[in-house]
């Protein structure tokens, strides 16, 4: 085992952990560079980077390492190292990490100006049509993007896809700006993150460049936006966003845009903007079943080059089932011990890698406090308030949802559950509790709002 691949299933292992933001960030242009008397030098980009994997990663990564490694590991430390060309080039080739640069841009990434990105279109060439596994699940927000790429600007505008994280959202928008432009190279298409969107905005109006700002967004054929519910509360940005879409729609140019959940869901929005977003299709994305899960690894598979057996196959599928991109992560790392050994994995050891992953998820201790922390982003409540006094329906409603998280998801006490959220009695908890789970089974409002705060609970 060579370092660089050492490296590559440490890569695998922390990708499994980290958001996807994160990831990217953080580990992009970061290899081994020595491995010397039970210590290893990973070389990172820069002093931040260096900073920044001490303080936080450091004990993941050594973990990491030694999971992946036969060797005898007894420290990690970090050196600032410039990547050459060559070296670059070959850190960039590791599969996973590569498709997270063209939509993510971390604190020390070098961010680009006003509508540029690493590739003009902003489109990564990782993500289309023919490598998209379709499923019952995802088979409307398919269809609807197969029509919006046929016929730009005439079927639906906008186009509206929402769905949980690691569902396919980004793939499939991607997918639309590609097949646009297999027809017609001519046509402009941009493909920005809601985050990149806010950015340039924020730029313009400190540099005074709004007029940048409009040539680069109001003038192509196509604008695709990823993460749109990260609008919400941004007020200015919101503005821009809704005289952006007017000049585009009303001049038949197609809008294709991706959030976590449906436009209504999404807290702090103007309503002007809010009735445009459901001016046209929207269509959700669910979680994949079984059937799909097996599809989808079949063809990773083929499309890597290696043989799975079908017992194996079923096996990560029904082990991994909550989003595409963990089934992604399962199977790459069985590919990397693959790799590292040689020979082919008996069924025994692949049972026992995937039994530690599951278990890392598992794992991954979720504490009350976060629980409040991400209940009240989802509803934009701040926790001071959703844990204080005040009754009010929209306090209350998240309030109880928190309650009921802390006992399903981490078994909390019910009298631990009211110390939490600010000294409550241990009979308003199991009040709490009871009525969620009431709702949950009655309304389908309040079941997919739970169904999107657990990804968000479990994605962090
Ligand atoms: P989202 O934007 O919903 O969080 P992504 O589009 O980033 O999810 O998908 C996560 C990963 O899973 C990507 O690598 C993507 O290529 C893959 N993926 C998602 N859905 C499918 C699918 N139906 N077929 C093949 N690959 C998929
Ligand atoms: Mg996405």
């Amino acid at each position: 085992m060579n370092t660089a691949q050492l490296w590559q299933s440490a890569l695998g292992e922390l990708e499994i952990l980290l958001s996807r933001p994160n990831f990217s960030t953080w580990f992009k242009e970061t290899s081994i560079l020595s491995y010397e008397n039970e210590r290893v030098i990973v070389g990172v980009p820069n002093l931040f980077t260096k900073t920044w994997l001490e303080k936080k990663y450091h004990t993941m990564i050594i973990k990491a390492i030694r999971n992946v490694a036969s060797i005898s590991i007894k420290d990690v430390v970090y050196k600032v190292e410039v990547l050459d060309a060559a070296r670059k080039k070959a850190v960039q080739a590791f599969p996973s990490t590569q498709a997270t640069f063209v939509a993510s841009y971390g604190a020390d990434t070098p961010r680009p100006g006003i509508g540029e990105s690493p590739h003009p279109s902003g489109l990564n060439p990782k993500y289309t049509f023919e490598n998209f596994i379709v499923g019952k699940y995802c088979e409307l927000a398919n269809a609807a993007c197969l029509a919006v790429a046929a016929q730009p600007g005439e079927v639906y505008n906008p186009l509206f896809i929402y769905g949980g994280v690691g569902l396919g959202k980004t793939h499939l928008l991607q997918a639309v700006g590609h097949e646009i432009l297999k027809k017609d190279p001519s046509k402009r298409i941009l493909f920005v993150t809601c985050e990149k969107f806010t950015n340039d905005f924020i730029q313009a109006v400190r540099s005074g460049r709004g007029k940048e700002l409009k040539d680069t967004y109001r003038t192509v054929d196509v604008l695709i936006i990823d993460d749109i519910q990260f609008l919400s509360s941004k007020e200015g940005s919101q503005e821009e966003f809704f005289h952006t879409f007017n000049t585009l729609h009303q001049t038949n140019r197609q809008l294709v845009i991706a959030s976590d959940r449906p436009p209504k869901a999404i807290p702090a929005i103007e309503s002007r903007l809010l009735s445009r977003l459901e001016w046209g299709m929207i269509a959700d994305i669910t979680s994949p079943d079984l059937e799909t899960r097996i599809a989808i690894l079949e063809t990773k598979c083929k499309d890597k080059n290696v043989e799975l057996s079908s017992e194996v196959i079923n096996f990560i599928a029904t082990m991994v089932h909550s989003n595409i991109r963990e089934l992604e992560g399962a199977l790459n790392r069985i590919l990397a011990f693959m790799q590292l050994n040689a020979t082919p994995l008996s069924f025994e050891k692949i049972k026992q890698i995937l039994s530690s992953i599951t278990t890392s998820y598992a794992k991954k201790s979720i504490t009350p406090k976060q629980i409040i922390l991400i209940v009240s982003e989802f509803y934009n409540i701040e926790v001071p308030d959703i844990i204080g006094e005040c009754r009010k329906k929209e306090l209350a409603m998240p309030r109880q949802i928190i309650m009921y998280l802390m006992r399903e998801e981490i078994k909390c006490s019910f009298p631990l559950i009211g110390t939490e959220l600010g000294g409550r009695d241990h009979t308003t908890a199991i009040h709490a509790y009871n009525k969620v789970k009431r709702d949950a089974e009655q309304s389908p409002k309040v079941k997919q709002d739970l169904d999107l705060i657990r990804q968000r609970i479990y994605n962090i």
